[in-house]
């Protein structure tokens, strides 16, 4: 699978000050792309939908986004860690994912698995502040269920609307040398008749219960004085 990366005419990316006698892009193909089986898939919606729904029904009641994520051991059974929501009305910078780490690096060194031998799951593709985080931390796999495009369906475009405006880009590059991401929704169309059936059903009823959360935010945001993000 060739890695999604922008690129303009001639392999070259758009933009990006040409050294002397070097090609202009930066290579952004060295990791292998990130796949999951339906066992992986099944697993992560589960704890999509036990673990992280719970506490951002929560969560959205006290005025914060609906973007949760979790952080398993990259073992077969893929066990939790940590799974949290985002906590936004605490401090902007509190996205799910940047408040999951935050959970992780707390915990004692002998619960805390290294980065580096977890898997990172996000509800909504991770914006630029946070796969910038994911990638300072350490963590090199990174599975999402909603895209970019989905937020911006459920009135959040904040993550392209930044991309765009800071670095004139349409993503990040989704498979490089420091962390792969791959969206799970695109891997439910790889598994066998029935794994597919099943997980499209359960993807049908997460997306529903999000569409409901979505609405629940952006119904309650202009009731709620406390909320002064500069990205509602
Ligand atoms: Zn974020």
């Amino acid at each position: 699978m060739r890695p999604e990366c922008e690129e303009a005419p001639g392999g070259r990316r758009v933009g990006v000050e040409q050294p002397r006698g070097r090609p202009s892009c930066i290579p952004c193909a060295p990791g292998a792309p990130l796949t999951a089986s339906a066992p992986m898939i099944r697993r992560m919606f589960d704890v999509i939908e036990k673990e992280v729904v719970p506490k951002t029904e929560k969560l959205v009641a006290e005025g914060n986004k609906m973007f949760g994520a979790a952080i398993m051991r990259d073992d077969p059974g893929l066990t939790t860690v940590v799974a949290d929501s985002n906590h936004e009305m605490l401090c902007p910078l509190y996205h799910g994912e940047i408040w999951t780490i935050k959970q992780w690096s707390e915990l004692p060194e002998d619960q805390r698995p290294a980065a580096s031998e977890c898997v990172f799951l996000c509800t909504h593709e991770p914006c630029c502040l946070c796969i910038s985080g994911i990638t300072w931390a350490g963590f090199k796999k990174c599975f999402y269920f909603f895209s970019y495009e989905d937020s911006k369906v459920q009135g959040i475009p904040h993550d392209l609307n930044i991309m765009h405006q800071l670095w004139q880009v349409s993503s990040y590059a989704k498979c490089n040398a420091f962390v792969t991401t791959c969206g799970l929704k695109d891997e439910i169309d790889k598994c066998e008749e029935a794994d597919k059936a099943e997980l499209t059903a359960t993807a049908a009823r997460i997306t529903s219960k999000y569409e409901e959360l979505s609405q629940k935010y952006h119904s309650e945001k202009a009731a709620n004085k406390q909320n002064t993000l500069a990205f509602g």
